[in-house]
């Protein structure tokens, strides 16, 4: 295969079939992918803007069924350190969120089989009634699914209830790799196969949300496999337009089942900058600079991405995993204008919102990311009792008096 004419192909615009996107990954040198990757981001970007969310990531249980065995984060059942944050917790961290210049919470969370689609829907209603503009960025695909074979109700069926409820996007977690082979090894089949993440994004969609996609690579994959799950993204795009962004990360593998090693900076930097060429239907790339790190994280901006993701305030789960790196607005502004770019606020949307917050307001320096909860924080949650629970766990913990839901 020769270069210059896929660089005539790309520069006009052509699609790369799969065969294509995987000789290049596999042999075309680093700084002509990211030549060609900043040439895309260019022209879907011609403003030379850079954008960023001031988000915080907020895992409301750590309690999993799922067990899937790239996961450091996750509690069994019953087991110690299991947890389910309280309505009030959630509305203090989002009130934290906004004295820094916050516009959403992206919550995620493990499988519980003691929160009934109640629980999330007095949750989303209580937020909504308190912070009307606030955004929820909410429940991954296989949330969805866990709640949805848990209620009884179709995906559909769960997604229109939530959106009722307040939910205005689903974050793009829990895809991993879109192949059921990867999945079965991950054992992360059972929870959402390939087909049914993409239907549960596809009735999102249809519903009406804007929705984002995520690739977890560097497990068991092939690089076939990485380029099937670009392009059964890309497929679903075309035929409903709702992804609004693509995230690609390394698997952290530090304290996890499974082990081995991290990919390293360059392999990431090649699949940022094969995404952006594949994905030529998607507008936006994140650098992921959580699990990067702040000096790859700025380097992304030259591979294809156009965007620093979220300020994010909080994180857990790949800090369970062993990335604990921090950047709040002040750190993500000055990485993002020393790489040339004017830096602006965005929402879930990318819609711009201004620019930086902290030009324009006192806030303090955020040097460590915070956590869900302090260490040995083992407090249950009064409203709690008004939900029934499914395990014996949970039934022994709620056999109290029920609470009012505020
Ligand atoms: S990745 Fe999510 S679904 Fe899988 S074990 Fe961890 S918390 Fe559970």
């Amino acid at each position: 295969m020769d270069l210059a004419a896929f660089e005539k192909r790309i520069e006009s615009g052509g699609r790369l079939e799969a065969d294509e996107a995987l000789w290049l990954y596999r042999n075309a040198p680093t700084y002509w992918l990211g030549r060609m990757a900043d040439g895309v981001r260019r022209r879907k970007h011609p403003d030379n803007l850079v954008t960023y969310i001031i988000d915080r990531n907020v895992n409301y249980t750590n309690v999993c069924v799922a067990r899937c065995n790239f996961c450091a984060f996750y509690r069994e059942v019953g087991a110690d350190g299991g947890y389910v944050l309280g309505f009030e917790e959630i509305f203090k961290k989002i009130e934290e969120t906004q004295a820094l210049g916050g516009v959403q919470l992206l919550m995620q969370g493990g499988h519980n089989p003691d929160l009934p689609l109640a629980w999330y829907e007095d949750l989303f209603r209580a937020v909504k009634t308190r912070f009307p503009d606030f955004k929820l960025h909410a429940l991954s695909p296989p949330e969805v699914l866990h709640i949805s074979r848990m209620s009884k109700l179709s995906p559909r069926e769960v997604i229109d209830r939530l959106i009722a409820a307040g939910l205005d996007s689903v974050p793009g977690g829990g895809a991993e790799i879109l192949v059921d082979r990867v999945r079965k090894l991950l054992n992360c089949f059972n929870k959402a196969s390939a087909d049914e993440w993409l239907d549960v994004m596809r009735h999102a969609h249809q519903a009406g949300l804007r929705t984002t996609a995520t690739m977890m690579y560097g497990t068991v994959e092939t690089d076939e496999e990485r380029l099937e799950h670009m392009l059964r993204l890309r497929a679903l795009q075309d035929e409903t337009g709702g992804f609004t962004a693509f995230i690609a990360w390394s698997y952290q593998p530090e304290h996890t089942e499974r082990g081995g090693n991290e990919a390293t900076g360059i392999e990431y930097l090649r699949t940022l900058a094969i995404a952006r060429l594949v994905l030529d239907n998607f507008d936006n790339l994140q650098a992921s600079w959580v699990t990067q790190g702040g000096k790859v994280g700025q380097l992304s901006l030259a591979f294809g991405a156009n965007d620093m993701g979220s300020v994010m305030i909080e994180e857990n789960v790949v800090r369970a995993a062993g990335a604990s790196y921090c950047m709040d607005e002040v750190e993500i502004v000055r990485n993002v204008e020393d790489a040339g770019f004017a830096a602006k606020r965005r929402n879930m949307h990318y819609d711009i919102l201004g620019d930086p917050y902290f030009r324009e307001h006192e806030i303090a320096r955020m040097l460590e990311l915070s956590t869900a909860r302090e260490a040995g924080d083992t407090s249950v949650p009064a409203e709690l009792v008004n939900y029934p629970a499914r395990s014996a766990a949970g039934k022994k913990q709620r056999s109290g008096p029920a609470s009012p839901v505020s």
